[in-house]
């Protein structure tokens, strides 16, 4: 805006064609100023706004939108927890097609503009025990699914167990599968068992999954409470840093937590954990874990479950529970098939319960978390771990990957940087690999 009492008071005389002189030559100046403000918002608007000539927002809020939506397809994401394998052995499922249930197959992976999967080897130790020949079959029979699966559909996933494959096969427009173990159950006690997963291409364990072992405590147990990591379990820490593979801790006890970060010389990874401090469960991390799991430069991959994300939604979810115990147990006594399939239908009644009676979450609250984290320990330290397919309720506006840009949308809104945004959906996650590969 043009400001007279910028300018000095006129002077009389000689000195009157100067001060003409000079005034114009300010005027010119400011002029030009405002044309070089002018053009630089021009070109910067033509950077924000979409790449199609169709798409033309006429408001703040869709420019916004199509901004998510363009920094999310640019990044790499990659979900590091999906339960998908069991569907895949249990169901038959084929992932190739949109399956009308459950939260995960490729055409809605690629709706999602995921980049990489780590699917969750799970052996359940009810079903499959802790340990021996069952577990074992279990873990294996899982990976053989997820290798089938690159092998039946070259054309949209691959095999992946490095940063570098990741890189690769997204730069190929291709999803990578990667696996993680959920439990060292099927290491069997027997530390030569690491380095076979590891050769059958598995690149994460969390040493328990809500059962203890001898070897590590659990947060889902009673031995958990006072059990850490014994000698076996120091070793088998050691294993995976020789071999180069990340070491979780989602699920494990608070004692084993810590024995694992002061145990580990690799970055130690959650694959799928949240904030005690904002939902107070076990499961979750207290902030001076999350301190010091960063201290390894390590990763707090968030889950997207409400479990842990939504304070007081696991007590309420626990009075649901015994409400419909009756009813769980009747589908599973109605199922004809064995304990997978079983286990299936008590699944289904309790999804359906859960969306009916428990309260809705939305992503803004994975978020709180998300920003948790950053405020505690900088955002190099945070990313996301879904448990698609292991859970029996979603978020309201995140209920399968194919809504995954949601988040994006949620980040920006929030005033992350493209440059943020890009370490939490999976450049963090990369960096890790990299530094556990070395
Ligand atoms: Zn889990």
């Amino acid at each position: 805006m043009f400001n007279p009492s910028r300018f000095p008071a006129k002077p009389g005389g000689f000195r009157e064609s100067a001060y003409n002189e000079a005034l114009l030559n300010r005027l010119v100046s400011n002029l030009f100023l405002w044309i070089v403000i002018l053009l630089s918002l021009f070109a910067n608007n033509c950077r924000m706004t979409p790449k199609t000539e169709t798409q033309t927002p006429s408001t703040e809020q869709s420019a916004s939108v199509d901004d998510a939506n363009a920094i999310h397809r640019r990044a790499i994401a990659i979900d590091m927890h999906a339960d998908t394998p069991q569907r895949l052995l249990d169901e038959q499922v084929d992932l190739a097609q949109r399956l009308p249930d459950g939260h995960f197959d490729s055409v809605r992976a690629r709706e999602g503009g995921l980049s990489a999967q780590f699917f969750s080897i799970w052996v359940e130790p009810q079903l499959f025990g802790a340990g021996g020949a069952t577990a074992i079959k279990r873990a294996d029979e899982q990976i053989a699914a997820v290798r089938a699966l690159a092998e039946r559909h070259p054309e949209t996933w691959q095999f992946a167990t490095t940063a570098a494959d990741i890189r690769r096969i997204t730069a190929d427009h291709k999803l990578a599968a990667l696996t993680g173990l959920e439990g060292g159950y099927a290491i069997d006690e027997k530390l030569e068992n690491v380095e076979r997963y590891y050769k059958l291409g598995v690149r994460y364990m969390s040493p328990a999954w809500t059962e203890s072992l001898s070897w590590a405590g659990s947060s889902g147990d009673e031995a958990g409470r006072t059990r850490g990591l014994n000698d076996f379990g120091r070793r088998v820490v050691r294993e995976m840093n020789r071999l180069g593979m990340m070491v979780d801790v989602s699920h494990v006890s608070d004692k084993t937590f810590w024995e694992l970060v002061n145990t580990s010389s690799k970055p130690v990874i959650a694959t799928h954990s949240g904030c005690r401090a904002i939902a107070n469960v076990p499961r979750n991390l207290t902030d001076e874990m999350i301190q010091a799991l960063a201290k390894t430069g390590g990763v707090v991959n968030v889950i997207f479950y409400p479990e842990h994300l939504e304070p007081g939604w696991s007590d309420k979810k626990k009075k649901v529970d015994a409400e419909i115990a009756d009813e769980v147990q009747r589908a599973s006594a109605a199922e004809p098939g064995d304990v997978a399939h079983k286990k299936l239908a008590r699944d289904r009644v309790r999804r359906e319960e859960f969306a009916r009676r428990l309260p809705p979450v939305m992503v803004s609250r994975l978020v709180d978390h998300i920003d948790h984290i950053v405020k505690l320990v900088g955002v190099d330290h945070v990313g996301i771990g879904s448990d698609f397919d292991g859970v029996q309720a979603t978020l309201s506006d995140l209920k399968d990957i194919s809504q995954l840009p949601n988040l994006t949308r949620e980040l920006l809104r929030r005033g992350y940087s493209e440059t943020d945004i890009d370490k939490i959906l999976g450049g963090n996650m990369l960096r890790v690999m990299e530094a556990t590969e070395e």
